[in-house]
């Protein structure tokens, strides 16, 4: 059995997301043979070949890969995926939206948000927004996967290097080019990665009161901040915040929902967090269900308080 994962890294590093993954194909056994695309990669491939686990790294230098368009990494991946068992991605918006791209150029199925490996070909994953989980098996010869990466802990580095190969690139196929990019620069640890999350609610009421009232706690905490789909959509907080179904989905070690009412949206992205603390003034608020501590209080009062006894 051979597995090629697809890296995932920023300007500096590999992301956490791509250890994660390094992690799940671990439990699979076999080679893993970790592909690099990019431009300038060397560090990241460096980088790379350090982490446990990995046998090789394959690396696909080249002007057309400078930013990461699925239509150009896709034909790529399809162009060596016939010497591996298994091709897998981490199930973030860089995953989610190339590997099924390769998919429908190999013609097979794949199985997405990988949460438990239970063999080579058996998985499982959540449907209905978490509320179940599937355990699916696959027969194609080449098995597509993305895994979540808050199922599996991240690969930490080893203290082998694996060996690193160049590969010849496939070009710019012409099916899109980049526009631009804005990339918010933070202080906050990622909301992805992050070990303590403080979200708000719509409850906040304006962006002024969510940055006023969460701020200073996360701050003190040294928290990430996250919001619910209806702040996000009150323009309270930015959409790369939004926790849930359809945000990122989140597993840190203390989770505070503040104002959060507790949708199933909202729960799916956040019910693996090791710990959950909330604050509602509604005793009867569906999140308490979910939290190890609930404080029922008014959070313009309470928050604040908090924060200063920190
Ligand atoms: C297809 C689909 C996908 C979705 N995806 C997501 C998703 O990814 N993430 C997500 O979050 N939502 C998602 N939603 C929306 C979700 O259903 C809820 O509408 C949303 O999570 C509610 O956000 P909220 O808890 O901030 O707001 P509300 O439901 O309005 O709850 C506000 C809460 O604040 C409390 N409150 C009010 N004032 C105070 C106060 N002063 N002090 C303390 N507590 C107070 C209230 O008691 C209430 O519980 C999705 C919905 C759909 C249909």
């Amino acid at each position: 059995m051979s597995i090629l994962l697809i890296a995932e890294f920023d300007q500096q590093a590999l992301k956490a997301a791509t250890r994660s993954a390094i992690t799940a194909a671990t439990q699979l056994g076999g080679n893993i043979d970790v592909l690099v695309i990019g431009q300038n990669v060397n560090a990241i491939a460096q980088q790379t070949a350090s982490v446990q686990g990995v046998a090789r790294v394959l690396v696909a230098d080249d002007a057309a890969y400078a930013k990461p368009l699925a239509e150009n990494f896709a034909p790529l991946v399809q162009a060596i995926a016939a010497n591996y068992s298994h091709v897998i991605a981490a199930a973030t918006s860089f995953g989610k939206n190339l590997l099924p791209r390769v998919a429908a150029l190999l013609d097979v199925d794949m199985v997405s948000e990988v949460t438990k490996i239970i063999d080579a070909s058996t998985y499982v994953r959540p449907l209905y927004a978490g509320n179940l989980n599937a355990t699916v098996q696959t027969s194609e010869a080449i098995k597509l996967l993305t895994v979540r990466p808050t199922g599996f802990t991240a690969a930490k580095d080893g203290e082998q290097s694996a060996p690193i190969e160049i590969i010849a690139a496939a070009g710019d196929n012409a099916l899109s080019r980049f526009v631009s990019e804005n990339i918010q620069v933070s202080e906050r640890p990622e909301l992805g990665t992050a070990k303590i999350i403080v979200t708000g609610g719509r409850s906040l009421g304006s962006v002024e009161k969510f940055d006023q009232v969460l701020s200073p706690l996360a701050e003190k905490l040294t928290a990430a901040l996250g919001a619910t789909r209806a702040a996000v959509d009150a323009g309270f907080a930015p959409n790369e915040w939004q926790v849930g179904q359809t945000g990122t989905v989140v597993a840190p070690d203390i989770y505070i929902a503040i104002g959060v009412s507790g949708a199933a949206q909202h729960i799916a992205g956040m019910k693996e967090s090791r710990m959950i603390i909330a604050i509602n003034q509604d005793p009867d608020a569906q999140i308490f269900q979910w939290a190890d501590y609930g404080l029922v209080a008014d959070l313009f009062d309470a928050v604040p308080k908090i924060s200063a006894s920190l």
